[in-house]
């Protein structure tokens, strides 16, 4: 890039070729105001506040929009700069509703700020204001348009960041204003609430109504959101002990500007009055309130008791590195089981076992800004811009910048707009879907051939399983014209470099670790791994799915994955821990269930987890806990699962306390507590050092606070041995990062991969149909999925009134053909039944199902979905198969014959 003299203000400065005068100036510190500019958007030039005088030149120029050239003289504040400036801030004045007292932006206003440098009092020019009427009609923002200046910061941000075009500029001349599809409240516009127009208002015209008189913050805490993988960063502004708004964190962050509706408005639970405040002791069939040394006594006393094989804990996604980590750790080295399992077997199990076997090890290989960088972008499984929001935002920013992007879903989702290609598969085919395409590419000759024969291994016998999948049988099998498949391969193989994106539409099957492997073939057939703006990236559901199972919350490895059933990694834990540890790999979360229901297991510890919603077979579940001879539940609220417990240990929420999460993207980022445990609850960790405490292992659990773990944990677990709290104070870090001058790894494989012999490995596949498909009895096809406004089982995001108003209860959304036939209309209550049982929800008549298919979320209680579910187990990651089965549909007052 040329360098570029310039003076300014009488200082020569640097600049670069592209560089704007206002670039320039604020990169020195030299103060130029603006409404309208923002680096982030376009620029538009609206304001005019940025004005400046440049020598030769016969009027005063935009400094936002004019490029530097060598040799320019630039005055920013000279008389007839200033004066200029006085205008513009005097005739917009002259618009604006002057009610400041009643503004709560009043004291944040960029409007008013500006106006007292400028030194402006009362504007000299006639007032003609512009009056609107306040729309207060969602649960979120409060749109007072008489205070909008034009500034067009909303409407670039909706357009340009969030892509979802909820508002545009509507009316001419004095009249214009930003508005709506034909001027209606948001809540009836495609509107997400995701709060970036309101964080970038520079006055009162947006506000957020929840953070509204809540008075100024006394403290901003940096911290992650709780909800899903993204991992976003966001500020807490919190007074006295209160959180009274979220706003985002720009520096080493994944999500710059934006959040979700659920980053920006979704934090209320933590305040809510139904928060678990004091452990519960189950007395006469009731539970009762307890101190904490009662229920630490009886928790430490009857889980002695048992022998280890009858014994299982059950970790959190939800909970910080450390939290996993001593619970996983008190598992083994303190009950003596590896009965410990969390729910990641209830997502991306196969993604951790199918990685594993075909690049060494499980987990996502770029980084979420590279996807921006991508050429082609394949989202098969995962319905990206609902459950993971900001990633979604990287997809459609790769889309505007010339991406090609092929989503592969039953559902027309809302990446389809987006879509160059759009595979509309039966759900369950992935498997022959991408070996279709992989059989294009290799009869086509697009595979990397060096890549293949210098990095990987096995191709051959690969290569020789491509010959079941010959064009016409995979378009009878997935249903996609053979035409679309062929399309699909080329454009996937041909656009350097393309980025598998998935999620749990890949996940979730019975051969789930088949479609994982199909995904690591088709990248490594391609070559399209270790390189920037490839690989294969499995979207991770919660906040810490990934560091959970990093710190071994699996039933077969330890920290780091490694193997349990290693007797040189068994000894050296043994030797860490100070104890013998099992042998034998553990039962996986499902296996625990059913182990309890069979009685084998008779005891069971949970921490944050709520698998009386979450599994599969639901009431399968609840039979299994409610047979259990001693049930343990931690957690921020009394759970469907709680409620079932002996004891109730109360947890705190991530806003509480100190910890690390590890996003999807393998990058540790600090959770720092912004307030007091609510009442007398306690972080997880405390609570499961207690217990250990009592159950005579002192030492091993007397961390006196994370760091503490975060120390071992690195000691332990070679991927994060150079991490520490002293090193993340400074940014985040990606695994791995094996010590501590180790930069971070954004890129995995870019030499070798991570199996013993550094290759990665081909592996031959066959086409398996779901477990259980349409017949006469039960002639539609279940399949779930996620809402926006919703996380998992609804236990936070249902305690946030917001929320609750934009998706207030399940909705079973069916096909037009499916819902005629079976004389159901939009808005019906309808039975969904399957072998395993039945529940009552909305009809939502819609053309984003296929024909055959209908869908619904898990996150309502009150219709829970997963009573239907299938819990037919992958043999390999035994995770269930949670997102296809077999179901009948009838109007609700329909008696049920099944
Ligand atoms: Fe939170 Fe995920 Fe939304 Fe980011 S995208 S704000 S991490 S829920």
């Amino acid at each position: 890039m040329g360098q570029i003299t310039i003076t300014i203000n009488g200082c020569q400065l640097g600049g670069r070729d592209g560089m704007t005068i206002l670039d320039v100036a604020q990169e020195n510190g030299i103060d130029i105001p603006t409404l309208c500019y923002r680096p982030e958007l376009s620029i538009v030039g609206a304001c005019r506040l940025c004005v400046v005088e440049v020598e030769g030149s016969r009027t005063l120029v935009g400094s936002c929009h004019t490029p530097i050239t060598q040799g320019m003289v630039i005055h920013t504040h000279s008389p007839k700069v200033l004066q200029t400036r006085k205008v513009i801030v005097e005739l917009l004045l002259a618009s604006h509703c002057g009610s400041c007292f009643m503004c709560d932006k009043a004291n944040i206003c960029e409007l008013r700020s500006i106006a007292a440098d400028l030194e402006v009092g009362l504007p000299r020019f006639q007032v003609r204001k512009r009056y609107y009427p306040i729309e207060d009609v969602n649960p979120f923002i409060q749109r007072d348009l008489t205070k909008c200046i034009l500034c067009q910061k909303c409407v670039r941000a909706c357009q340009e960041l969030q892509g979802t075009y909820a508002i545009d500029y509507a009316y001419r001349g004095f009249k214009t204003k930003p508005a709506t599809p034909l001027d209606k409240p948001l809540v009836e516009s495609p509107c997400v609430f995701c709060g970036l127009c309101v964080s970038m208002c520079p006055t009162g015209a947006l506000s957020d109504k929840w953070a509204r008189y809540k008075g100024k913050e006394t403290r901003k805490v940096r911290t992650i959101c709780p909800f899903c993988g993204c991992g976003c960063s966001i500020y807490l502004s919190v007074r006295e002990q209160q959180i009274i708004s979220v706003s985002t964190c720009t520096e080493d962050s994944v999500n710059g500007v934006c959040l979700c509706v659920k980053g920006s408005y979704g934090l209320d639970f933590v305040h809510h009055q139904d928060r678990l405040k004091t452990p519960l002791i189950r007395r006469d069939g009731n539970l009762e309130e307890a101190t904490w040394s009662e229920a630490l006594d009886i928790v430490a006393d009857r889980l002695s008791r048992y022998q280890p094989d009858e014994v299982a804990v059950v970790s959190s996604a939800k909970c910080t590195n450390e939290e996993n980590y001593v619970i996983q750790k008190f598992a083994r080295a303190v009950l003596g089981t590896n009965n410990v399992d969390h729910c990641a077997r209830l997502c991306h199990a196969p993604t951790v076992v199918g990685l594993a076997q075909t690049f060494g090890s499980g987990a996502m290989t770029n980084s979420i800004n590279e996807i921006r960088d991508a050429k082609c972008i394949l989202a098969i499984g995962t319905n990206t811009t609902e459950a993971h929001p900001i990633i979604g935002l990287e997809i459609k920013k790769a889309v505007r910048q010339g991406a090609k992007l092929i989503v592969a879903n039953p559902r027309k989702i809302e990446l389809v707009r987006f879509a160059d290609l759009w595979l509309r598969h039966n759900p369950g085919t992935d498997v022959a879907l991408l070996m279709g395409m992989m059989r294009v590419i290799v009869d086509e000759e697009l595979l990397d051939s060096s890549f293949i024969a210098k990095r990987c291994e096995n191709f051959d016998a690969f290569k020789q399983s491509l010959q079941g999948f010959n064009l016409d049988s995979v378009e009878q099998i997935t249903g996609v014209p053979k035409e679309q498949i062929a399309e699909a391969a080329q454009i996937y193989a041909t656009s350097r470099p393309s980025s598998i994106l998935y999620a749990m539409g890949i996940t979730q099957h019975s051969h789930g670790t088949d479609n994982v492997i199909a995904i690591a073939n088709l990248a490594m057939l391609t070559g399209n791994i270790g390189k920037p703006g490839a690989g294969v990236n499995p979207l991770r559901g919660h906040n810490n799915v990934q560091g959970a199972c990093d710190m071994g919350a699996l039933p077969n490895v330890y920290p780091g994955y490694q193997a349990v059933a290693d007797p040189a990694i068994r000894e050296r834990f043994e030797v860490a821990w100070r104890c013998s540890l099992p042998v034998e790999p553990g039962l996986t979360l499902t296996e625990i269930l059913d182990a309890a229901y069979h009685g084998q297991i008779k005891a069971i510890y949970f921490m944050g987890e709520n698998p009386v919603l979450s599994e599969p077979q639901a009431k399968h579940a609840e039979a299994a806990l409610q047979k259990l001879e001693f049930l343990v539940v931690q957690d921020v609220f009394l759970t469907e699962t709680a409620r079932l417990a002996h004891v109730v240990l109360p947890g705190v929420t991530f806003a509480e306390k100190d910890g690390t999460f590890t996003n999807t993207e393998r990058r540790v980022q600090r959770v720092r507590k912004a307030i007091e445990p609510i009442g007398n609850s306690q972080p997880d960790w405390w609570i499961t050092c207690q217990i250990a405490q009592r159950m005579g292992r002192g030492n091993g659990f007397d961390f006196a606070h994370p760091s503490q773990s975060m120390d071992e944990i690195a000691r332990l677990t070679p991927s994060y041995g150079g991490i520490s709290y002293r090193r993340l104070e400074e940014g985040s870090l990606q695994w791995p990062c094996p010590d501590a001058e180790h930069p971070g790894t954004p890129i995995l494989y870019t030499e070798q991969f991570a199996r013993s012999n550094g290759k990665g490995q081909f592996i031959p596949l066959q086409y398996r149909p779901p477990m259980e498909l349409p017949d006469t009895k039960y002639p539609l096809l279940l399949t779930t999925e996620r809402s926006l406004y919703h996380f998992h089982t609804g236990t936070l995001t249902r305690k946030v009134k917001g929320l609750n108003a934009l998706r207030e209860e399940e909705l079973v959304e069916i096909n037009p053909n499916d819902a005629l036939a079976l004389g159901i209309a939009d808005g019906d209550m309808v039975r969904v039944i399957s072998r395993r049982g039945e529940v009552v929800a909305k009809a939502k008549v819609t053309e984003v199902s296929p024909v055959g298919v209908i869908c619904m979320t898990f996150h309502f209680a009150e219709s829970p979905t997963n009573v239907l579910t299938n819990p037919a187990l992958d043999p390999v990651s035994k995770i269930p198969e949670l997102k296809v089965c077999a179901v009948k549909v009838e109007r609700a007052e329909q008696t049920s014959i099944s």
